[in-house]
């Protein structure tokens, strides 16, 4: 499963942070998705909440901002933000679109105690 694997490398991003920093637990991890990268935020809470068991990150929260893909548009010569692969650009309704980001995911900032 997709969000399984995402779960698995937040939950190592983690613990190499908490290894540099030297934090014993961590309440709250704040995530920027992509609206691209079809990650189900409640998949991933509940994959989350099992690979973190009996880790620094058990019991932690995930706070998730879903963020908009970004395309180069060809006709406008500009980049536009798109919601999904295949949307026309939402300015010229255009198809000449050059996908940018959006199916990333990224840790942005961690709650620790
Ligand atoms: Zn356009």
């Amino acid at each position: 499963m997709h969000e399984m694997s995402l779960s698995q490398s937040m939950l190592e991003i983690i613990q190499e942070q908490a290894a540099i920093d030297g934090f014993r637990s961590v309440k709250v991890v704040r995530l920027e998705i992509g609206t691209l990268s079809c990650v189900e935020p409640e998949a991933l809470g509940f994959c989350f909440d099992s690979v973190t068991r009996g880790t620094v990150a058990e019991g932690a929260t995930l706070d998730i901002t879903k963020v908009p893909g970004h395309a180069w548009c060809w006709s406008c010569s500009r980049v536009v933000d798109i919601e999904r692969h295949g949307d026309p650009c939402p300015d010229c309704s255009g198809y000449q679109m050059q996908m940018r980001t959006g199916d990333e995911m990224k840790i942005k900032e961690l709650e620790v105690a």
